[in-house]
């Protein structure tokens, strides 16, 4: 679903159908420690940017509001598990490398030759 910043994120949700105003971000809501979503957040989210980059499906993500000082610096703060290599993934765009180790070899055009 498209957030208010115009980004695709799978864990924004929003009903403003019939007079509805609902908008909310699971990702923040699965996290009992989430603290306080507002939309603006997701602006400044880099989770629609991990998503485009990174779509592997035993990676999950946890996040919560980081708070600033005085408002300032307000954002999400993402971190990222892999249910495979049951290890902390320190790059979510990137991943951990199990999964790509699976695949066959690609030989660079040095290599062909
Ligand atoms: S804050 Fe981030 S994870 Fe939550 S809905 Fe917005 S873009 Fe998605």
């Amino acid at each position: 679903m498209r957030t208010p910043a115009g980004t695709e994120c799978s864990y924004y949700y929003a009903d403003f159908h019939r007079g509805r105003e609902k908008q909310a971000c699971r990702l923040i809501e699965n996290n009992p420690e989430g603290g306080r979503w507002e939309p603006d957040l997701c602006a400044r989210c880099p989770v629609p940017r991990i998503q485009l980059a990174n779509a592997c499906p035993h990676m999950i993500l946890e996040g919560r509001v980081k708070k600033g000082l005085l408002g300032l610096g307000r954002g999400i703060e993402v971190s990222a598990y892999c249910l495979r290599s049951m290890q902390d993934v320190s790059e979510p765009e990137i991943g951990c490398g199990q999964c790509h180790l699976d695949l066959p070899n690609i030989q660079t055009s040095s290599e062909q030759s």
